[in-house]
Order: structure tokens, then sequence, then C-alpha cells
């Protein structure tokens, strides 16, 4: 297959571009490298001996759009470009409607225009909101507790609404929960901007030595060792979960939401133990307030991927913590 991915430099793109090139398919990627680099393209073609064409464009450039639909027939969108801060949406919440509501408004509708109506969406647990009781199943209600998240449930709306027209469309929104881990190459992986506010890639930067402790946001959940527990999903599981979602639109028109998670909790204290054990470091904590906002316990029920997908998760919190540890190590900057 020939595949649009949009945000494709970006972590989790990035990934999901490996694992296409490695089965065969052609990807053009689409990105405005506000939060990545075009480095990335080379670690690709590193990786999988093939470069994948890309095109600096912001999908909300409608004429941009144009002339690459133009240019020859997508048989799939991968749709990852977007904005995904919680704490920046809720100060600039514009910023997030437009390039996650507008953005992704414009680019359906170029693929419209252009006959393209098979689409693989990232959406993100954060639709769920605070409530929901683990495991959440997908017909859980949705209560997004911020922009960024009611940003990601109305895109699935207007894809929902496509799909009800009637038409073509063939969707699958695929509802992340937590991606953590690099290729297990050590050649790409995460690379936030300044101080990481996730778990996994702040733990990294106090093992580096680049920050001096770890804080860890409550100590006095209602949970085994009174930390929040969180399902921690490896990249390149999440990514192949992506190539799943796209043979199972082959086989069935309408709109799907489907969880990719493991389907099972992680405390931060378990994920702490596990990356000391399998790097053989110490990670200097310390227990401090809860964080504000943040739920006791989320993980996916992941019935519904293993069903309609036959995909399920292979690699385990060793993998993700041994693997970001690589990466980490390889590329102490990231991409420079
Ligand atoms: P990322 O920031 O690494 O990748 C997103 C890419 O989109 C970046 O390369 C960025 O430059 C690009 N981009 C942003 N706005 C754009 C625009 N208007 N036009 C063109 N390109 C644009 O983030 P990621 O972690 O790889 O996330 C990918 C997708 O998955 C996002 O939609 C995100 O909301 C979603 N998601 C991520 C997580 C997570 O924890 N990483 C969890 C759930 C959902
Ligand atoms: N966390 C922490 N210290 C940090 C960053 C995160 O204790 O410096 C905790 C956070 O409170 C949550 C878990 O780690 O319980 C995962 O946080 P992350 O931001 O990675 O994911 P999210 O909360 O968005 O699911």
């Amino acid at each position: 297959m020939k595949i649009l991915v949009t945000g494709g430099t970006g972590y989790i793109g990035s990934h999901a571009c490996v694992e296409l090139l490695t089965a065969g398919h052609a990807v053009v990627i689409v990105d405005n490298l506000s939060n990545s680099s075009p480095r990335v393209l080379e670690r690709i073609a590193q990786i999988t001996g093939r470069q994948p064409a890309f095109h600096e464009l912001d999908v909300r450039d409608r004429a941009a759009l144009d002339r690459i639909f133009d240019a020859g027939k997508f048989d799939a969108i991968i749709h990852f470009a977007g904005v995904k801060a919680v704490a920046e949406s809720v100060a600039d919440p514009l910023k997030y409607y437009s390039n996650n509501v507008y953005g992704s408004l414009t680019l359906f509708e170029a693929a419209a225009r252009h006959d393209v109506t098979r689409v693989v969406f990232s959406s993100s647990a954060t639709v769920y909101g605070e409530t929901a009781r683990s495991p959440i199943r997908e017909d859980a209600a949705t209560a997004p507790a911020n922009p960024y998240g009611r940003t990601k449930l109305i895109v699935e709306q207007q894809l929902g609404d496509l799909c009800a027209a009637g038409s073509e469309w063939r969707v699958a929104a695929l509802r992340y929960f937590n991606p953590v881990g690099a290729h297990p190459s050590g050649i790409i992986g995460e690379a936030p901007q300044g101080v990481p506010n996730n778990l996994m890639p702040y733990v990294c930067q106090v093992a580096a030595g680049r920050l001096s402790e770890l804080s860890v946001f409550g100590h006095d959940y209602p949970t085994p060792d009174g930390t929040a527990i969180r399902d921690y999903i490896h990249v390149v599981d999440l990514a192949r979960g992506h190539l799943k979602a796209l043979e199972y639109l082959e086989r069935t028109r309408g709109m799907h939401v489907i969880n990719l998670g493991t389907g099972r909790g992680t405390s931060v204290l378990d994920m702490l133990g596990t990356f000391e054990r399998v790097n053989a470091l110490r990670i200097p904590h310390r227990f401090t307030a809860r964080r504000p906002g943040d739920t006791t316990e989320t993980y996916a029920d992941a019935a519904r991927a293993a069903q309609f997908l036959g995909w399920r998760t292979e690699l385990t919190l060793a993998d993700m913590c041994r693997d970001a540890w690589r990466w980490q190590q390889a590329n102490p900057a990231g991409y420079v």
C-alpha cells in the first residue's frame, strides 16, 4: 500500500514508518517539524534501508495538501500530526483546536476531494476522563478533562459522522494508553524538548545525570504501593498496532474505536524498580505531592484490539526500560 503519514517524523510516527517500510509499504511523510527533527528521516533509512518521501508542511495548509494528494493516489492515511501536551492545552487551547481539530478537518477535506477514505487516527485514553474505571473498555463514557482530550474526542466525532454519512469511509480511531520506549536499535526514540513531563523520559534523564532526581507524584494513592498506575505500552508494539488496523480496514467499513494498551497496570514504583534492575542503575527519587488532575489507576481493556485486529502487545516492561535507556545513552541530546 501507499500510505500518507502525517506527523511521521514524530515519536510514534517514526516508529510506525519503520514498521510500514519493513512490511514493504510505500510511505509519504508530511510534518511541519514543530516538534521533530528532519534527521529522523536518515535514521529511519538507517534502520530500514529505505528513505521515506518527506514534505515539510502544515496539515492546516489546504493548498499544500492538495499538491501532495494530486501527486499520486494513497491507499490510506495514518494521522499522527498534532500537539499533545495536556498542561499547554489548558494554557493555550486555541493552539490545540487549531492544530488538532482544524488540522484534521483540513486533512479529511483534502482526502475526501481525492477519494482517499481510509484513515487510522491517533486518539488517546485521555478521552475517557478521570472517573473511568479500569480496565477501561471502549464503550466507557467519554469525559475528557482538558482541551487536549476534547480535541481528540472532537476529531473522533468528525470521523464517526463521516462514516455515518453512509459513505466509503473506513476509520480506526486508536486510543493509545502510555507509549514509552524506543526502537531496539537505539537509532530512533523520543526526544522531548526541554524538561520532560512524562515519567519514562524523565527517568532516562535522571539516569543520564541531566536531571538530579525524580519526583514521584503521590505516595498515598489507594494502590498496593501507594503510587499511581498506568498502562505503559512499548512504542514498537503500538506502531505494529497501526499496521494491524490498516489490514483490518481492508476487510471492514465504518468507524472503529479501539484501545491500544497492554491491559496491565504498572505503578510508578514498579516502573522505577524495573528500570533500575534491567539497566543496573539507581534512580535517585523522592516522594512529592500528587500532580493535579492525575488519576489513581488507568489501564486498558485490550480485548477489542485482540478480537478485531488480532493484535496483542509482545514486548515487556523490561523491554520498554531497556530500549528507552539504550536510546537515551546513544542520543543524550536527542536528534542533534
Ligand atoms: P510528536 O510530537 O512526537 O509527533 C507529532 C508530530 O506532528 C511532530 O513531528 C510534529 O512536528 C507534527 N505536527 C504537529 N502539528 C502539526 C501540524 N499542524 N501540521 C503538520 N505536522 C504537525 O508526538 P507523538 O508522541 O508521536 O504523538 C503522535 C500522535 O499520537 C499525536 O496526535 C498525539 O496526540 C497522539 N498521542 C500521543 C500519546 C503519547 O503519549 N505520546 C498518547 C496518546 C496519543
Ligand atoms: N510521574 C511521576 N513523576 C514524574 C512524571 C510522572 O511520578 O516526573 C507519574 C505521574 O504522576 C503518573 C505516571 O507517572 O502517575 C505517568 O505519568 P505520565 O505523565 O508519563 O503519563 P500520564 O499521567 O499522562 O498518563
